[in-house]
């Protein structure tokens, strides 16, 4: 039998986005066995705890893969990138490119990856034209100032959003 194709899908994730999902979704075509690797990002104060985090994520996704029966799973990390998609036996890592704006970070960093590890292969996805524009940090902006963020997050994520803006508003 070939040997099983792995994908690493890494990111912040704070929180989860319809954006996110739909790279999940594509990226799923591409596997046997997919890793979701939420980033610890502390400097990126995250207004979900990892833990938090980690669990959306795994509600959210799970299913997708499930229904396309490639083995999934999400693994919190603290390393860099590079070492992290070895331990997990990556083959390729999954980044989304929205706008022009993503392209020279991720040039950048690609271009580095790949002296640190160059049998590891980074795969760019674009989302959905309608998915594109979504960003977790918008969405987070959006909700402090009261707006409506449900076609933006699954319908649960939007609720803890919501709840958490308003916790950390006492
Ligand atoms: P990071 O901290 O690495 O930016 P994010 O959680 O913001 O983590 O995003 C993880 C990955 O998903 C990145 O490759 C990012 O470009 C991609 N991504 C996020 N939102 C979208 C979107 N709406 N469409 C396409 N890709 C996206």
């Amino acid at each position: 039998m070939a040997r099983k194709r792995v994908g690493l899908y890494p990111g912040t994730f704070d929180p989860i986005t319809n954006g996110h999902l739909d790279i999940i979704k594509r990226g799923l075509r591409l596997v046997d066995r997919l890793v979701i690797g939420v980033a610890t990002n502390p400097s990126k104060d995250p207004l979900f705890s990892l833990e938090e985090r980690v669990a959306m994520v795994d509600r959210e996704a799970r299913p997708l893969a499930e229904e396309l029966g490639v083995q999934f799973e999400v693994a919190q990390f603290d390393e860099l990138l590079m070492h992290f998609a070895e331990r997990v036996g990556a083959d390729i890592i999954i980044r989304g490119l929205r706008a022009v704006a993503d392209f020279e970070y991720e040039f950048q960093m690609t271009g580095m990856n790949y002296q640190i590890n160059p049998d590891i292969e980074t795969v760019f996805l674009m989302a959905d034209p309608k998915y594109q524009t979504i960003a977790s940090r918008l969405v987070k902006e959006v909700a402090r100032y009261d707006g409506k963020i449900s076609s933006f997050v699954p319908n649960e994520v939007a609720e803890a959003v919501v709840k958490k803006v308003a916790e950390s508003r006492q």
